[in-house]
Parts: C-alpha cells; sequence; structure tokens
C-alpha cells in the first residue's frame, strides 16, 4: 500500500514530537506548517481532512486562486506567505495570510505597515534573513538583521514577531539555525522559523517555534517553487 499524504502527516508530526521530547523543550512548542504550494485544493483536503490547519504558500496569486474555496470549508486554517514579496503584493498580502515570514527591506516594511493601518488588519510578521548571504537569495544580511528589526519597529511602526531563514541547500544547516536563533535573542523577537522537510529535526534542536515541511507531506514537486 502507498502512503497518503494523511499519512506522511502523522508520520511528520510523531518525529516533529519526538524531536521536541528530545529537545527538552514543551510538548507542541514548534508549530508544523504545512507547505502545500504548487499543489492543487484535491490534493490539499485530504491533510486537512487528517487535522492540519496551518499551511504554507510560496505565491500570492496562487494562494489567492486554491485558499478561498478552502477556507470556506473549513473553520480555522491560517496561512503563511513564505515566498518573497514585492511590495505591490502588500494589499493581497495583508489581507489574505495570517503570517508573513518574508519581510526583509524598508520598502515591505513601509507597503505592510501602510496596508495595515488602511485594512485594521495585522498579520504577524517574520524577518527573512539570508544567513548564507547568497547573492540570488531573499532576505536581508545577518549583520543588519537587528538593527533592521529595530527600525521595523521604530521608523514603521511594525511589531516583529520573529526571524526566518533557508539556509544555503549544499551546507550543513546547524550553524545557520544557530545563528538565526542567536540574532533572534539578540533582536528580542520569540518566533523562529526555520527547518524543512530534510532538516526540520536539527532546526527543533536549535530553537525552531515553526517549521516549514513541503515535500516529506506532500511528496515530490513537479513545478521549482
Ligand atoms: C518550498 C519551501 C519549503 C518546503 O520545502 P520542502 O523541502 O519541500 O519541505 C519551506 N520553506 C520555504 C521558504 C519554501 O519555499
Amino acid at each position: 500500500m502507498t502512503a497518503t499524504a494523511a499519512d506522511r502527516l502523522r508520520a511528520i508530526r510523531d518525529r516533529l514530537e519526538a524531536a521536541t521530547r528530545d529537545a527538552g523543550r514543551p510538548a507542541g512548542s514548534a508549530t508544523l506548517i504545512a507547505v502545500s504550494k504548487t499543489f492543487e485544493a484535491d490534493d490539499i483536503r485530504p491533510v486537512i481532512a487528517a487535522g492540519q490547519r496551518v499551511f504554507g504558500e510560496n505565491r500570492v496569486q496562487e494562494a489567492m486562486g486554491k485558499w478561498p474555496a478552502l477556507r470556506a470549508e473549513t473553520d480555522g486554517l491560517e496561512l503563511h506567505l513564505i515566498g518573497p514579496l514585492q511590495s505591490n503584493k502588500a494589499r493581497e498580502a495583508v489581507a489574505f495570510f495570517d503570517v508573513i515570514h518574508t519581510v526583509d527591506r524598508d520598502k515591505i516594511a513601509a507597503a505592510l505597515a501602510a496596508e495595515i493601518a488602511r485594512q485594521g488588519r495585522a498579520p504577524k510578521l517574520l524577518v527573512q534573513v539570508n544567513t548564507g548571504e547568497e547573492p540570488q537569495k531573499a532576505g536581508i544580511a545577518p549583520a543588519e538583521a537587528v538593527a533592521f528589526v529595530e527600525r521595523c519597529r521604530t521608523v514603521h511602526g511594525l511589531a516583529v514577531a520573529g526571524l526566518m531563514c533557508i539556509p544555503p541547500v549544499e551546507e550543513n544547516p546547524s550553524p545557520h539555525f544557530a545563528l538565526l536563533d542567536e540574532l533572534a535573542d539578540r533582536a528580542g523577537v520569540p518566533l523562529r522559523s526555520m527547518g524543512m522537510s530534510a532538516d526540520f529535526e536539527t532546526a527543533i534542536r536549535h530553537g525552531a517555534t515553526h517549521v516549514r515541511v513541503g515535500s516529506a507531506i506532500f511528496g515530490h514537486r513537479d513545478t521549482p517553487a
């Protein structure tokens, strides 16, 4: 018998629980974000039926295409934007998402602040840090992260809840997770969004409060991003 997405979800939940316990952390102290990018509503329904309520999407437009129907069917769904955000999408992002993980420059912070004021709706915000300082990757440089969080507060009037990172694919993720944890401490923010299918248990050891797991639940993605 082939494992279904719901089976894989249960297995990931068990591993997350075990990793949390092994790290000496309280049960439930890390939230599983099921990353459903590139998958259709029909692929997502069984995972909702299996009890999952927190989901991550990379693209505003794609999410707006499939999630209104799913939200109409099930109360209490929480949607996280984990992909890069353009300032011309700030309006939709604030209207649609509960948490935005990818604040990484003043232009975005200003656009989000304006929309939060206009809409009277305030998603939780995380600052993405480019811990590997990769030129092609989004995120603020580690050396600027603490000052940027401070500017989000003082210049833009935004409450920042945490930090997020995506370590370089070819590297040991541990030093990146440790760096994000340290920067979050220094910035005085509680949330750490780090760890994906391949390394979420390592991230839990380094204090992840949110792990973002896609392919280990939904299966292989044919389309990139
Ligand atoms: C796609 C994606 C994930 C999930 O990756 P998997 O390796 O499929 O678990 C997590 N975080 C971000 C930012 C992503 O784009």
